[in-house]
């Protein structure tokens, strides 16, 4: 190479001796009087080199004007450090190269922030900076962690018999239940393509077309709110296969997590094989279909003892239909009136009315927002499910199903969070199956599909979708990772019947089943294979097995969270000619 001998990452005492050429950024730069000594950075690592002016009076004058983030050239000879002065912090910490020759390829400007230190730093800024923002150690090793889970799952599926075949971009409004992006055709004036939400559609298709095991690295779009971990463009795993059940599907994709848990990372699985919930009672026991499975503190019904019980907001609760639920924080029976407070105010962000407690002290006294409506027996009861010991604090909701899970479930995450429960080194990943197969959608009065148009119902189901569709159960399977939900598929239908079946059930009619989907519709009439499949979220993955926030440290170029690139400033105007050409008039 013309520029390089070696990385800055390489050298070693071995190469004591050797004449090398290296080329990258200066990381550091430090003038010990005579002395100036840089850390010559590239993406394999970095290198000290030491330029002396009595030996080399040229390279030192060279490096008299180098500062953080120059480009440069630095020809000469490794050598072993003295004792002593070693740096066991990186990997070439025992050598050092003498300088000959440095060439400036290119100074920079002063960066805007520190790229040598982990300090912290505006994401605006970080954002708009993004080139050298990547160029920080943290970013580094994301992506090249990235880059490791990717290569592995195509050489994983590839050995499986898999092919990866790319879909289109430029596609038809898919029904994965989000807001698409639209894209004008110039060429069909008033026609519009939309960018796939998933390549769901397709990959069946290609079930249809015969190729039996099929997988993408498939970039999705939806137009949605902007949360921590969501962006308007994501990367998911789409996986597909034919001639298969539920546990075939599960079985590919656990052997594969399990196996990137295994080899990229230095996390340990705490579920092997994975865990197994039905969605009835991870919601019964973590109020949620997501749940963190590294803890325990989970929820206790108690509508029993409250519906008996003097308490109105319990019993009213319980007459009305609701539920009266609560947890366990062990340890927290010391809390104050205005650390409960605090939680209360957490729940209520979730539309429950409050948050009842009981509290335990060290001789088992009781403290209580409730006790003294309440019998002995009741009290004591509540505590004998709780499984209540002195210093618990118990804390409770009763409100509408829904909203009693929800709260207790965040309730739940936060107190994980507090009191340490969330252990960061361990992956918790759990099999959430046996979902419903539609949701009541009270605005607008309608059944929706809880996964989506194409998921079939269980066998044993079916006859339910005219009588009781509420009681059917769909052949839908997520996959969850410390309270994330990574993953989500199911096995399809795959007989036009059924397939309209479903279609009116959510209250499409024939026209518009036919309309949008009827390519799908005629594709069932030409053979097609009991199928299913998957899709995993790569961006949420890789954000947890590098312990990251949130999946824009994971991406590239990232969207912020209004959803857009501030370092290419879009989205932005078009000209008047631009929008002509695309027969388009804004009506801002
Ligand atoms: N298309 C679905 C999604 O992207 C996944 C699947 O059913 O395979 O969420």
């Amino acid at each position: 190479m013309t520029f390089k001998t070696h990385t800055c990452g390489q050298l070693r005492t071995q190469d004591a001796g050797k004449s090398v050429t290296l080329a990258g950024w200066v990381h550091r730069r430090r003038d010990h009087g005579g002395l100036v000594f840089i850390d010559l950075r590239d993406r394999w690592g970095i290198t000290q080199v030491v330029f002396n002016p009595d030996t080399s009076p040229e390279a030192h004058t060279a490096a008299r004007d180098l500062r953080a983030e120059y480009v440069v050239k630095v020809i000469g000879v490794v050598r072993c450090r003295p004792t002593g002065l070693e740096n066991p912090d990186l990997a070439t910490g025992e050598i050092e190269v003498v300088a000959k020759e440095a060439e400036i390829l290119n100074p920079a400007k002063t960066p805007p922030f520190y790229i040598n230190e982990d300090v912290p730093v505006d994401e605006a800024l970080r954002l708009r900076y993004r080139y050298l923002d990547l160029r920080r150690q943290r970013m580094q090793s994301n992506l090249v962690l990235r880059h490791k889970v990717v290569k592995y799952i195509r050489d994983f599926l590839s050995d499986e018999g898999f092919i990866e075949v790319e879909t289109p971009i430029l596609f038809k409004s898919t029904p994965e239940g989000a807001r698409d992006y639209l894209v004008p055709s110039r060429v069909h004036p008033g026609n519009f393509y939309a960018l796939p939400q998933s390549p769901q559609q397709l990959k069946q298709l290609l079930m249809v077309a015969g190729y039996e095991r099929y997988f993408q690295i498939a970039r999705c779009f939806r137009d949605e709110d902007q949360r921590g971990d969501r962006q308007p463009e994501f990367t998911q795993l789409d996986l597909e296969m034919s001639f298969v059940d539920r546990e075939d599907v599960i079985d590919t994709i656990e052997r594969l997590y399990t196996a990137i848990a295994e080899q990229i990372s230095d996390k340990k699985l705490l579920f092997k094989p994975f865990k197994r919930l039905s969605h009835h009672e991870a919601m019964e026991r973590f109020g949620t279909d997501r749940p963190d499975m590294r803890f325990g503190m989970e929820l206790a019904d108690i509508s029993d003892i409250a519906a008996g019980s003097d308490f109105r907001v319990f019993s009213q609760t319980v007459a009305d239909g609701g539920t009266v639920k609560g947890l366990n924080a062990q340890g927290c029976g010391v809390y104050s009136r205005k650390q409960v407070d605090e939680l209360a105010a957490l729940v209520q962000e979730f539309d429950a009315k409050g948050l009842a407690w009981l509290a335990l002290d060290e001789k088992g006294d009781v403290r209580s927002s409730f006790a003294k409506f309440l019998t002995d027996e009741q009290v004591q009861a509540i505590i004998k499910r709780l499984d209540g010991q002195p210093g618990d604090l118990l804390l409770f909701v009763a409100d509408r199903p829904q909203i009693t899970n929800e709260a207790l479930s965040r309730l739940r995450a936060t107190l994980g969070d507090r009191l340490g429960l969330r252990n960061p080194d361990v992956l918790a990943l759990c099999w959430v199956v046996d979902f419903p197969f539609v949701e009541w959608n009270e605005e607008e009065q309608r059944w929706d599909p809880s996964h989506h148009l194409f998921t079939a119902p269980m066998d044993e189901d079916i006859p339910l979708l005219d009588a009781n569709p509420g009681q059917a159960r769909g052949k839908q399977y997520d996959l969850v990772c410390n309270g994330h939900e990574i993953a989500g598929g199911s096995i399809r239908i795959h007989r036009r019947e059924l397939q309209e079946q479903v279609f009116s059930l959510i209250g499409l009619t024939i026209e518009d089943a036919r309309d949008q989907f009827g390519h799908m519709l005629e594709a069932f009439e030409y053979g097609t294979p009991p199928h299913g499949g998957i899709a995993t979220g790569i961006d949420r993955w890789v954000m947890l097995l590098a312990d990251e926030p949130n999946i824009r440290e994971v991406i590239a170029f990232p969207k912020s969270q209004s959803a857009a690139d501030l370092m290419a400033n879009t989205p932005s105007p078009v000209t008047d000619e631009q929008l002509k050409t695309l027969h388009l008039k804004l009506d801002l």
